[in-house]
């Protein structure tokens, strides 16, 4: 793929970049691994410093890092502040708590002391997808680089102002400049900077290939991956529930960055008694949604990132309806090669059909019914995908219950499933392995050390 900002709403290449070389990444990556000798040994205080003053320079520079989002990704503008805003909690969040979450901790044993500590691994590398071009790097870099490594981003070739905007921002806060570097890189070079001994550990947050290549190359090495890949989430409405609330949910849960968002609710399970006012009360909360200009204040979803992924949904729908899909709203491109979709709702689906078993990276509702909560549980798990679900209905306990039940790394009872830097962020089955935010996802990049004192 070029490294260019094509912008999705006007059609036009923004600006290019030429791809690094190796010789020039090798020389980054030279620095990268000197500046951890150094940086490891500052103090939590001191990266607290640096680390909150990069979220104040994310809400300064929230308005122009918006209008990044906007003509790279297609973004709504007051979406894209949202996010940088989101960046900045994140900032603050490991700021504060980093410490803490990697002190010594004490176990009983017969030694005098017997405890684990923390310690940094060293340079790690982050390929990142471009649906929430900063919040999915800051979620990686803010506990990676309190924790006393470095990072060197690979970014989605079709977001590289934004990545270099949050180096940036990680310069301007007096962070190092070897501690948080960005390559611009095709993946061509990710194999190659794996098989480099300097590069410790990788995280990918993208699309099942990507991370299986990755995680291979990776597993060669023996080097430990994180991976943040896609999903079908499942979006399950019990009879019980205040189907009002939970339509109007499910279609903000659907719209999320127009569609194209990992935990964005894409199964919607239904169960019988309820699905026709289900759909008709999603499908008008669907249809309320504003599109046009991602740079126009008013805009609630714009254009998906390329034109080529609109193609890609419009071919999975078109097939889906050839295998027996019922079409409840029509919408989608209104011709190819452009990447405006609007909101599509398919029922009728079943085993067999493209909408069944594949992820649908944009604005497509699916629609199951299931006889009952039993049911209901088993059409959810029927999935290779397992990273965020929710559940409606009026017993939250029971809720609960069927949470567990869930295949899936979070479950939400009555509400869409989102992320916050206190919880624990991450899927199984194919949506991954390992955990981001909280105390749990700093802790995937430290070499967690036993010391025994006799
Ligand atoms: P993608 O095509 O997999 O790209 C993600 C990143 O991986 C990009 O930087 C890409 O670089 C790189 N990449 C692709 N193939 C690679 C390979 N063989 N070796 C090394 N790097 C490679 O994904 P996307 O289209 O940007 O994002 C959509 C997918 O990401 C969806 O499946 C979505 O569900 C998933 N996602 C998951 C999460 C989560 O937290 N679980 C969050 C957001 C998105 P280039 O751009 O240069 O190709």
């Amino acid at each position: 793929m070029p490294i260019e900002s094509f912008n999705p709403y006007t059609s036009r290449i923004e600006r290019r970049f030429r791809a690094f070389s190796w010789a020039k990444t090798e020389r980054i990556l030279a620095q990268a691994h000197r500046t951890f000798a150094e940086w490891r040994t500052t103090t939590f205080a001191h990266r607290a410093r640096l680390m909150h003053r990069a979220a104040e320079l994310l809400r300064e520079r929230q308005h122009e890092l918006a209008r990044l989002m906007a003509v790279e990704m297609g973004k709504p503008i007051a979406d894209g502040r949202a996010e940088a805003v989101k960046c900045a909690l994140c900032c603050d969040y490991y700021a504060e708590h980093a410490e803490q979450f990697l002190a010594d901790e004490e176990i009983r044993t017969e030694a005098q002391r017997s405890f684990i500590a923390h310690e940094p691994i060293g340079v790690v590398l982050a390929v990142m997808p471009w649906n929430f071009p900063f919040w999915q790097v800051v979620r990686f870099a803010a506990p990676a680089l309190m924790a006393g490594n470095v990072g060197l981003l690979k970014h989605a070739s079709n977001v590289p102002q934004c990545a270099l905007a949050l180096e940036k921002i990680f310069h301007d806060a007096g962070f190092p400049p070897a501690t948080f570097r960005t390559l611009l890189i095709g993946s061509d070079l990710v194999e190659k900077l794996l098989e480099d001994d300097r590069v410790r550990a990788v995280t990918l947050t993208g699309s099942e290939p990507a991370g299986a290549a990755v995680a291979a190359t990776a597993g060669r090495q023996i080097k430990k991956t994180v991976l943040e890949l896609g999903g079908s989430d499942a979006f399950i409405v019990l009879a019980d529930a205040d189907l009002e609330a939970a339509a109007k949910t499910a279609a903000q849960a659907r719209m999320i960055n127009a569609g194209q968002s990992c935990i964005a609710a894409k199964r919607f399970i239904i169960e019988k008694p309820v699905l026709k006012e289900f759909i008709s009360k999603m499908k008008t909360h669907l249809l309320a949604f504003r599109t046009g200009d991602p740079l126009d204040e008013s805009t609630q979803y714009g254009p998906l990132a390329r034109p080529d992924l609109a193609d890609e949904l419009t071919l999975q729908v078109e097939d889906s309806v050839k295998q027996g899909a019922k079409v409840e709203l029509y919408g989608g491109q209104s011709k190819p090669g452009t990447a405006l979709f609007r909101p599509v709702m398919l029922s009728h689906v079943k085993p067999g059909q493209r909408a069944y078993s594949e992820e649908f990276f944009g604005p497509v509702a699916i629609i199951l019914e299931a006889k009952d909560a039993d049911d209901a549980i088993r059409l959810a798990n029927d999935s290779r995908f397992g990273l965020g679900g929710s559940i409606w209905t009026a017993n939250a306990q029971r809720g609960q219950e069927l949470a567990r039940r869930v295949e899936a790394g979070a479950v939400f009872v009555n509400s869409m499933v989102k992320s916050a830097p206190e919880m624990p962020f991450g899927g199984v089955k194919k949506s991954g392995y390992g955990r981001e935010l909280s105390h749990l996802g700093i802790r995937e990049f430290v070499n967690q050390k036993s010391i025994w004192v006799a």
